[in-house]
């Protein structure tokens, strides 16, 4: 069995945005040579994740909007967390909700989604340096 890695890097501007990241991956698997197998995508932050969903802006302003009704970032004070001196207790719910990680199906040296379907970065934190993992099994 062959086992392939790779890490990727992302400085996002803003405190919370999606950044569709198929191409990123496929390039790992054009890489790592493997035909059949899994892949794995995960986001090595607490307050970040990876998910795979529609590339549609619509429904994007929609998660924003579901994701800051279900976990305000302000006021800071109603988390417990931020006690610490962090301001980023909406970040980790935000993340607990999209998901860490995603696995994709490897057929015929390409990754096999469903109709429509493309994997995300989702920042929850940014404006700073953060990693994804992208780890590849097979033949
Ligand atoms: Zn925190």
């Amino acid at each position: 069995m062959k086992s392939f890695y790779k890490e990727l890097y992302f400085n996002i501007p803003e405190r919370m945005e999606f950044v569709n990241i198929t191409s990123q991956v496929n390039e790992a698997l054009l890489e790592s040579g493997i035909q059949e197998g899994l892949c794995l995508v995960n986001a090595m932050h607490i307050t970040a994740s990876v998910f795979i969903n529609d590339d549609e802006s619509g429904l994007h302003r929609d998660y924003k909007r579901w994701l800051e009704k279900l976990a305000p970032h302000a006021p800071i004070d109603q988390y417990d967390h931020n006690r610490t001196g962090e301001d980023n207790g909406d970040a980790h719910h935000k993340r607990q909700i999209m998901g860490r990680e995603v696995v994709v199906a490897v057929t015929n040296g390409k990754l096999h989604f469903g109709t429509w379907e493309q994997i995300f970065y989702g920042e929850f934190d940014g404006r700073r340096k953060k990693r994804v993992l992208v780890k590849i099994i097979g033949e």
